[in-house]
């Protein structure tokens, strides 16, 4: 297997980036993110717990985002690798993962964080962007330094558009394969 991270800051891009390499490499898209909102569409218990926090800009707890991750590890078992898009947030998240993967006979292969940020903005309230900007530095940013301590880290130049990103993605995780 073959497992990616794609790591930025909210509004950098993830979402167009992950669906591209997705198809390339072709790896399951696991974007918590997404699934999260499946389930606040689908009003799941986990969907209508998982809004309350998302409404204020916090991040949903770890222990319902790590069971989410495991079910859909159950539901690919003959995937050639995941790409992880939004997760792991937190550092728990990311030793939650390294166990989840340890199972599963395989690791990281790669995470490819990306500077400089699109600069999106969201139709979102301005206290709840704030927050998001705050949990990120508190709460993501270790997840990085974690991922660096083992030496898994690519930072990629985001500035460019959508392909010029796409193909330095690409570069490293072609180098990474081979
Ligand atoms: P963005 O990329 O715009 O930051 P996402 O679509 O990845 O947003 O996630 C939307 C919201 O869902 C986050 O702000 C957070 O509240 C919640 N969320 C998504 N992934 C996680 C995660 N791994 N851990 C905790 N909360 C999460």
């Amino acid at each position: 297997m073959f497992n990616l991270i794609l790591f930025g800051p909210p509004g950098s891009g993830k979402g167009t980036q992950s669906e591209k390499l997705v198809e390339k490499y072709d790896l399951v898209h696991l974007s918590t993110g997404n699934l999260l909102r499946q389930e606040i569409k689908d009003k799941t218990p986990l969907g209508i717990e998982a809004k309350s926090f998302i409404d204020k800009g916090q991040l949903v707890p770890d222990e319902v985002v790590i069971g989410m991750v495991d079910s859909y590890f159950d539901l690919h078992k003959g995937a050639k690798g995941f790409l992880f898009d939004g997760f792991p947030r937190t550092v728990a998240q990311a030793k939650a993962l390294d166990n989840l993967l340890e199972l599963k006979k395989t690791e990281i292969g790669k995470v490819l964080i990306r500077g400089k940020t699109s600069g999106r903005s969201d139709d979102m309230d301005e206290k709840v962007q704030r927050n998001r900007q705050d949990v990120y530095k508190k709460e993501t940013l270790p997840v990085a330094a974690y991922y660096t301590k083992a030496k898994k880290v690519a930072s990629i130049n985001g500035m460019g558009n959508v392909e010029d990103i796409f193909e330095r993605l690409s570069a490293i995780i072609d180098k990474k394969m081979k």
